[in-house]
C-alpha cells in the first residue's frame, strides 16, 4: 500500500504518516482539521474529507458528525472481524497455493511465503474493537489442525515462527455468520447543502481498491467540477512498469536477469529479493552500488544499510518495525539478536536517538 502513497506524493500529494486527525470542524464549505503528529499539533484546511480509517471508520465518522443525532450515525454499518495468520517453515515445494475446505464451511489458504516459509490463514472472529489484534492460541490451534488434516507434514503450534492479525471493517449486511458477511464496500457521502462533503468508506478489499477509489472520486465529482476522468484501471503500480512480456512472471524474470547482469558482484538471490520488494525502484536503490561492500552495513537475512536508507528516504520508514515487518519481512530471516542490533542501530540514526 505504501506504493500508492509514493505515487500520490510524486503527483503532488502531501503524505503525513504517524499523524492523527484529532478534531474536524466544518466551517461552511471548508473543513478545519486538527492534526497531531507525535505531539506536534497543527490545523489544516480541506474542501472535502475522505474517512478511510479502516476499523476506525465508524468512530471517526461519528466523531466528525457529532452534530448529528445518534440515529443518523454510522456505527451500525460495520462489523469488525479479526483475521489471524500463522507462519511456519515451508510446507510444500512450488509456487502454487492450496485452498483448504474446513468442516465449518470456511476456507483457509496455505501460501508460499518469503522464500523459506508458508503462510496459513485466516480465521474469522467477531471483535469489538480494531486496536492491536493478536493471534490467540485457539486461532493457532484451529489453523494448525486444518493444515495438518490436508498437508503431508503435521503442522504444530510449536512450529509457528510468527503470527499476525488484522481487523476487517466489513460492511454490515446483517448476516450472522462472520465468514458470510459481504466483502464488498459501501460509500457514504454526507454533504448538507453548501457544506464541505465528508465521504466515508466502509469495507473493501485490496483487490478492488482502485475501483473503490474511482467510485469515491465519482461521488465527489460534483464538488470538483473540473476534476479529470478515471485513469488508474490499466495503470501499473509505481515501480511496476516492466518491459512487455507474455506473462508478468516472464517480465519480472527478465528484469531480474538484466539487473543481475549489471551487478555481477551481487548474489543473484539478493538481487531477486530486492527486485520483488522494489520493482524498477531497484535501479534507484542500487545506484552507485557495485560490490556487496557498497550496500553498507549488513544486518542479517537480506537486509543491508542501503535498503534501509532507501526505505527511510522514499517510503517513510521511521521505526525498526517499519523495516523488519512492514516494508520488508526480513525480520523472519533474522535472529532475535540481529533484530535487536538492527533496532539499536536504526534508533541511533534519530537526531536525539
Ligand atoms: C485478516 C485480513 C485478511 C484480509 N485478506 C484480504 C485478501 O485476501 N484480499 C484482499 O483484497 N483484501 C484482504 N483484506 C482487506 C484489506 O487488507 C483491506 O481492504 C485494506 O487493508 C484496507 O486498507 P485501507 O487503507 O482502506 O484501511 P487500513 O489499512 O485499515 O488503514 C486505515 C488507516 O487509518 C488510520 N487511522 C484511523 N484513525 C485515524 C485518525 N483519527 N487519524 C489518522 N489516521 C487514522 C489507521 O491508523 C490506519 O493506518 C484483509 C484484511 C484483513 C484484516
Amino acid at each position: 500500500m505504501v506504493l500508492n502513497a509514493v505515487d500520490a506524493a510524486e503527483r503532488g500529494a502531501v503524505i503525513r504518516t504517524r499523524t492523527r486527525l484529532i478534531r474536524a470542524d466544518r466551517a461552511a464549505d471548508i473543513w478545519q482539521l486538527a492534526l497531531n503528529a507525535r505531539g506536534h499539533r497543527e490545523v489544516v484546511t480541506a474542501r472535502a474529507l475522505v474517512n478511510a480509517a479502516g476499523p476506525w471508520v465508524p468512530e471517526t465518522a461519528d466523531h466528525l458528525l457529532r452534530e448529528k443525532s445518534s440515529a443518523q450515525k454510522s456505527s451500525r454499518h460495520v462489523r469488525l472481524i479479526k483475521g489471524s495468520h500463522i507462519i511456519v517453515p515451508r510446507l510444500h515445494d512450488g509456487d502454487h497455493a492450496f485452498i483448504l475446505q474446513n468442516k465449518d464451511n470456511r476456507i483457509v489458504f496455505v501460501i508460499p511465503y518469503e522464500r523459506a516459509f508458508s503462510l496459513i490463514g485466516t480465521t474469522d472472529i467477531a471483535v469489538d474493537e480494531g486496536e492491536a489484534p493478536v493471534c490467540t492460541p485457539e486461532e493457532t490451534a484451529y489453523l494448525c489442525e486444518l493444515a495438518s488434516h490436508y498437508m503431508a507434514m503435521p503442522v504444530r503450534p510449536q512450529d509457528v515462527v510468527w503470527t499476525y492479525s488484522g481487523v476487517r471493517p466489513l460492511f454490515d449486511d446483517g448476516d450472522d455468520d462472520p465468514s458470510a458477511v459481504t466483502r464488498d464496500y459501501h460509500l457514504e457521502v454526507d454533504a448538507p447543502q453548501g457544506a464541505a462533503p465528508l465521504l466515508s468508506v466502509f469495507g473493501g478489499k485490496i483487490t478492488t481498491y482502485r475501483r473503490l477509489a474511482e467510485h469515491a472520486l465519482e461521488d465527489l465529482r460534483k464538488f470538483y467540477p473540473r476534476m479529470g476522468g478515471s485513469w488508474t484501471a490499466g495503470k501499473p503500480l509505481i515501480d511496476g512498469e516492466f518491459a512487455d512480456a507474455p506473462t508478468f512472471e516472464e517480465a519480472f524474470d527478465r528484469f531480474v536477469a538484466s539487473a543481475a547482469s549489471l551487478k555481477p558482484q551481487l548474489a543473484h538471490d539478493l538481487v531477486r529479493t530486492l527486485a520483488r520488494r522494489h520493482g524498477t525502484g531497484l535501479d534507484d536503490l542500487l545506484d552507485g552500488v557495485r560490490t556487496v561492500a557498497d550496500l553498507g552495513r549488513y544486518f542479517g537475512g537480506h537486509l543491508y544499510e542501503a535498503e534501509v536508507r532507501y526505505l527511510m528516504r522514499d517510503e517513510w520508514a521511521s521505526e525498526p518495525d517499519d523495516v523488519l515487518w512492514r516494508r520488508t519481512k526480513e525480520g523472519l530471516h533474522m535472529t532475535p539478536a540481529e533484530r535487536q542490533a538492527f533496532a539499536q542501530w536504526m534508533q541511533g540514526l534519530r537526531p536525539n536517538g
